[in-house]
């Protein structure tokens, strides 16, 4: 059996070094590429959002190179997210792969009928196996998760431009090779002093704090956004985004096998604008929005899909949040025609204005 799954972001490498020390074969596809959503556009009905686009394209080049299971997540709920196993099933068998697909649906405290499903592609392991495996991935997890935080925290203050994404670049390949816990955290060690080691030690007066918010996938994975975490910290921004796939896991998996999955809620933050869930990340983007707000964040940048549904509610009450709160918001829509050069020039203006503003704020202050 060879195992594959589509790329969110970084977490092909705790994946995979979970399934290799269950002792699976792991295909990773190749990084995304404009190849791969070439293949992903041309495969999908048209009015797909972009994540089931570039996974199918991920999956499609993954079985290319010798997989024959592939593992998704299922989901439930208003948004599509649920149908993507099944849509990806019945393209990739139109398109004359021959696989198994293996389906993850969220636990909601079924935790014997999530084993069972687990179990019907792993080879035969001891619990310890197990323990150390899943140990392993989650220590690699957290490290990515918290690098990730400092060099968006770092790049504004990077002493040559890219020297942060450089450093993060060389310790994610530095964790992704690491084959214990000792040699991950080892990584992660120096993989903080080379980070901390690229920015200036006295800042600069003109940085401007800008939140990243938005539907999961498009946050998390740079080729859909643009890279638009790095391009912020490149024009001087302190970036911070509520969404990793650390938190995320805890919230869908751990919390939601012990059926908890209410366990954070984000009702109570987003309720004077919006009362129900409506679906994917949509009431988190309104919550998260809010209470960047009142962290005294200087912007909020929501980052959605074409067509996602629960972003696109979101994003009709951002507005009000954005006026009512008084934090500046943008709404950034990517589809396969997103161009890069266009989403730079819009970064740059609104990175501008929230300068200007903060600098009037403080001539103001100061009179
Ligand atoms: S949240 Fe939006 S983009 Fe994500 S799967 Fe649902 S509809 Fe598609």
């Amino acid at each position: 059996m060879k195992l594959t799954f589509p790329h969110m972001g970084t977490l092909a490498i705790p994946l995979r070094s979970l399934f290799e020390q269950l002792g699976c074969d792991v295909v990773v596809p190749p990084r995304t590429s404009k190849a791969t959503l070439e293949i992903g556009v041309k495969h999908s009905p048209e009015f797909a959002c972009l994540p089931l686009k570039i996974t199918l394209g991920n999956l499609a080049q993954a079985l290319e190179l010798g997989a024959d299971t592939i593992l998704m997540a299922g989901g439930v709920g208003p948004c599509r997210f649920g149908f993507y196993g099944e849509l990806h099933r019945e393209i990739l068998k139109d398109m004359g792969y021959d696989f198994r697909m293996v389906i993850v649906d969220p636990p909601q405290g079924r935790i014997r009928h999530i084993v069972k499903v687990i179990r019907s592609f792993l080879p035969p392991v001891t619990v310890r196996q197990v323990v150390r495996a899943c140990r392993l991935a989650w220590v690699k997890l957290t490290c990515i998760d918290r690098l990730e935080v400092l060099a968006n925290r770092c790049r504004a203050f990077e002493t040559r431009p890219g020297a942060v994404s450089t450093a993060l670049d060389r310790t994610l390949s530095d964790i992704d090779l690491a084959e214990s816990q000792e040699e991950v955290l080892a990584a992660y060690d120096a993989g903080v002093k080379r980070i901390e080691r690229s920015v200036y030690a006295d800042g600069r007066p003109d940085v401007v704090r800008i939140a990243v918010v938005g539907e999961i996938y498009v946050v998390l994975e740079p080729f859909a956004n643009h890279s638009i975490e790095r391009t912020l910290g490149e024009l001087g921004a302190v970036v911070d985004r509520p969404l990793n796939v650390s938190h995320w896991l805890k919230l869908n998996v751990v919390l939601d096998l012990i059926n908890m999955a209410g366990g954070v809620n984000p009702g109570k933050l987003a309720r004077p604008y919006l009362l129900h869930g409506v679906g994917g990340h949509g009431r988190e983007t309104i919550a998260h929005a809010v209470s960047y707000a009142r962290a005294g964040y200087d912007g909020i940048i929501q980052v959605a899909p074409f067509t996602c549904m629960p972003e696109i509610v979101a994003e009709s009450v951002l507005h009000r949040v954005s006026r009512e709160q008084g934090i500046a918001a943008m709404t950034v829509v990517v589809d396969e025609q997103t161009g890069e050069a266009g989403l730079v020039t819009r970064l740059e203006a609104f990175v501008d204005m929230l300068r200007r503003k903060k600098a009037a704020r403080s001539r103001l202050v100061s009179v």
